[in-house]
């Protein structure tokens, strides 16, 4: 049995951030990951740094957009963090901010735009809505039917197979222990430590930090605790590989859509369309991939129209993946009520925002003030579910 500052449980996005702000703090850190590190949703996902307000976001109508504007003072941090990234970790992990262009084919979703634009600005967000010239000029790639179109330059993308990776050789230069392989299947607080165990190994911790995306209900339940977290699968498609056509990060207003043009060439489909979680015996398998379903993937091909040179190209590859969702579609991060020395990250558009979150976590575990209010974001708001 060995004893640390603190235990990372996951090793996606965020754990590995969380790890490598604590070890190079110069605290004792092990991070336990029950597969291979960035084996899910960082490693699965569709790359985009989005800033702008999603489309699930302002589906809902304006209250909901208002609601998930909350979260946008992240999103300024985040569009700077991404902006630093590959020099604090000292090696490349495709972050390219061209900008981003969030699409308008009606009148109302030129409506929807306005308004949307309008919240981002009140929050200091730089969001410019462009029509006519200003657009042909800037993207002559789109499709006639766009009206106008939400620009935001520090949009863009980053390689989601090399950014977690990074900040895990990052994690491991300061010292901090990382185990693959080891799925942690008791969590208790003993003693005043928190006791570990994972494959017949027992380890304790002053503080544990929960990074385990759609798992974290389950490992919150092992420390007596409910953390109200849900599944949501997403599916993921690439095309051939292409002459140089689209700079910018794209995505629509009035349906799923996120475009994006990788540096070998190939097209990224994505945007939120579902894939079906697995069920077992009546529950949700979260240890198998989503099913793809053949609507999404005809849907996401569909919406992508709004680049006519993307619809004659064939898609080679499909995938799907798992990413969590809380009630409100904010984070949840930030210390465990009634569990001392128990914190979690994780909801929300976890790799975008993944940096931010992971400074930020790091920053209240180290004992300083964050430099971003984190109220909003606490495990403290579904204190009703936590009566013990
Ligand atoms: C298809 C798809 C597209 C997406 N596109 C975007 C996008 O463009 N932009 C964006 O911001 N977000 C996107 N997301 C969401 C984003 O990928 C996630 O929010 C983010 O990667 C979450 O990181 P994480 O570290 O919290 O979770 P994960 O990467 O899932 O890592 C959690 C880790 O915890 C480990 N774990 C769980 N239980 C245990 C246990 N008991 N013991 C040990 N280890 C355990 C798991 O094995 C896993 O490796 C997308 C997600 C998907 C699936």
């Amino acid at each position: 049995m060995a004893h640390y500052d603190t235990a990372v449980v996951g090793g996606g996005l965020l754990g590995c951030a969380v790890a490598w702000h604590l070890a190079r703090a110069g605290t004792r850190v092990l991070l336990v990951e029950k597969d291979q590190l960035n084996r899910h949703a960082s490693g699965q996902n569709a790359g985009s740094l989005h800033f702008q307000l999603e489309y699930r976001m302002v589906e809902h109508g304006d209250d909901a957009a208002r609601e998930a504007a909350r979260a946008l003072p992240l999103h300024l941090d985040a569009m700077r963090a991404w902006a630093g990234l590959e020099a604090a970790l000292g090696e490349p992990c495709g972050v390219a901010q061209r900008g981003g262009l969030m699409l308008a084919e009606t009148p109302a979703e030129v409506a929807a735009l306005d308004r949307k634009a309008a919240l981002e600005r009140e929050h200091g967000l730089d969001v410019d809505v462009l029509e006519g010239a200003r657009l042909r000029d800037l993207a002559p790639y789109l499709a006639e039917s766009v009206r106008a179109a939400a620009h935001l330059p520090g949009e863009g993308k980053a390689n989601p197979r090399l950014v977690t990776p990074a900040f895990a050789r990052a994690a491991t230069r300061h010292g901090a222990e990382l185990r693959t392989g080891h799925r942690v299947t008791a969590l208790h607080r003993d003693g005043g430590r928190w006791h570990l165990h994972a494959e017949g190994r027992a380890d304790t911790a002053d503080t544990v930090v929960l990074a385990a995306g759609v798992w974290t209900t389950e490992l919150a339940a092992m420390a007596d605790t409910r953390l109200p977290v849900f599944p949501v699968g997403l599916t993921m498609s690439a095309t051939a590989r292409t002459a140089p056509l689209l700079p910018h990060l794209i995505q629509h207003v009035g349906r799923r859509l996120s475009m994006k043009q990788t540096p070998e060439g190939n097209i990224l489909l994505g945007g939120g369309w579902p894939a079906k979680l697995v069920t077992r015996q009546g529950r949700i398998d979260l240890d198998h991939n989503p099913e793809l379903r053949y609507e999404s993937l005809t849907g996401n091909a569909d919406a992508a129209r709004v680049v006519p040179a993307v619809m004659h190209l064939p898609v080679i590859r499909s995938w799907s993946g798992m990413t969590t969702l809380t009630p409100d579609q904010l984070p949840l991060l930030g210390a465990v009520p009634r569990r001392p020395g128990l914190y979690v990250a994780t909801g929300g558009s976890a790799f975008t925002l993944g940096p931010t979150y992971a400074r930020l976590l790091a920053a209240t575990l180290l004992g300083a003030q964050p430099d971003l209010p984190l109220d909003g974001y606490s495990p403290a708001r579904f204190g009703a579910l936590n009566f013990v």
